[in-house]
């Protein structure tokens, strides 16, 4: 392994920042490698397979159709064309080429207009959506999502995501209750979420994830929902969808890592802690350093090492460390969003035991240098 960085002249990463695109978000399990393998070993009748293998995932997770794309961006572009192309040919084909007189706005309550990596509204764009936000940037509720649906509107669009704003939105059932009030579908985004049935239960027309975030599976994404709208977003395969093609390897690979992500058992928040105690029993071995478990701000069962650093003391801003850390021979990426206030997150779930130690070592040997400095 250690020859691909070798050869291309790469970094080594420790990723204690959880799953992040830009590291390259997961590492899925080889029955994940497994099934990719058989995928690009064979020859399928493509139609079928993507047929087959969405049965098969809606049969697991209680949906009436699923289909495998090639990642959550291209779930949403795809399935803002479906419902504004629907079952219709020459649209198929012309989605970009005429003005839309067919219904083409998309209403996002104005806190979920995000940059996940890329902006939501650039997806909606790609599908031929024009984006229309409700309520404002601190508050939408269901009568102000409703305010802003018109004969234009083709969807309601509600992301689901730690980027945006919670205050005083509405929740996935309330927009899932306009929407039916109003007879447009509810898209949702789901992209980072673990529950892969709960917003569709909610009453969602089509549901969204990201396939190796919490699925761990390969570079791929998913599109749970009701028929017809999975069937229109199937059709895409001849229109937008052709420029986001799901490879044979991902379909299969992502059907494996569901049935897996569904029926193995989860690390535990407790396993965490037992894995991290160590790590943080070494870190408050130095001096302006505190090392403490904290617990997941959503309410997950997922357990994290919080580390405060005393600034005066380390002679170093927080920030500073972070840079170093991840300027070093190998990145150490955390999560950091709290550096202005000398704390940073360890995600322990992609760090291997030795990994920590090295993520010591390296704290040590930086806060070290910098008194001898
Ligand atoms: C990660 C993310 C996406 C994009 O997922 P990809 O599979 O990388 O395209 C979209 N929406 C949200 C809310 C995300 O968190």
């Amino acid at each position: 392994m250690s020859s691909v960085y070798e050869k291309y002249g790469l970094k080594q990463v420790i990723n204690a920042s959880g799953r992040m695109t830009i590291l390259g978000v997961s590492t899925p399990a080889a029955g994940v490698v497994e099934s990719v393998n058989t995928g690009l070993n064979h020859y399928f009748e493509m139609k079928d397979l993507v047929n087959k293998t969405g049965a098969y995932i809606a049969r697991l997770l209680g949906t009436e159709d699923a289909v495998v794309v090639s990642c959550a961006s291209a779930g949403v572009a795809q399935s803002v064309a479906a419902v504004i192309v629907q079952d219709n040919d020459w649209l198929l084909e012309n989605l970009h080429a005429a003005p839309l007189t067919v219904p083409h706005e998309i209403v996002l309550p104005r806190g979920h207009n995000v940059n996940f990596g890329a902006p939501v509204g650039t997806m909606v764009a790609l599908g031929g959506g024009r984006l229309v936000e409700a309520g404002y940037a601190n508050e939408c509720s269901p009568g102000q999502l409703a305010a802003a649906i018109t004969p234009q509107t083709a969807a309601i669009l509600y992301i689901k995501s730690h980027h945006c704003v919670q205050k005083s939105h509405l929740s996935v059932e309330q927009a899932a209750k306009v929407a039916r009030q109003h007879k447009v579908p509810l898209i949702v985004d789901a992209a980072a979420e673990e529950d892969l049935q709960c917003y569709y239960q909610y009453g969602a027309d089509l549901v969204i994830y990201s396939g190796a975030k919490a699925i761990e599976g390969p570079t791929s994404g998913l599109v749970v929902g009701r028929q017809p709208y999975v069937n229109w977003v199937k059709r895409q395969s001849g229109g937008i969808g052709r420029a986001m093609k799901a490879g044979k390897e991902s379909i299969l690979g992502l059907t494996w890592a569901i049935e897996n992500y569904l029926t193995q058992a989860k690390v535990t928040g407790a396993q965490m802690v037992e894995k991290m105690t160590p790590f943080i029993d070494s870190l408050n071995t130095l001096d302006g350093v505190q090392g403490r478990v904290v617990w997941d701000s959503a309410g997950r069962d997922i357990a994290r090492s919080e580390i405060h650093f005393d600034e005066a003391t380390i002679g170093l801003t927080t920030s500073e460390l972070v840079g170093r850390l991840r300027d070093g021979d190998i990145a150490i990426y955390f999560r950091g969003y709290k550096a202005n206030e000398g704390i940073v997150e360890v995600d322990v779930r992609s760090v291997s035991a030795e990994q920590l130690a090295i993520i010591y070592r390296r704290i040590r040997t930086l806060l070290q240098g910098e008194k001898t400095a």
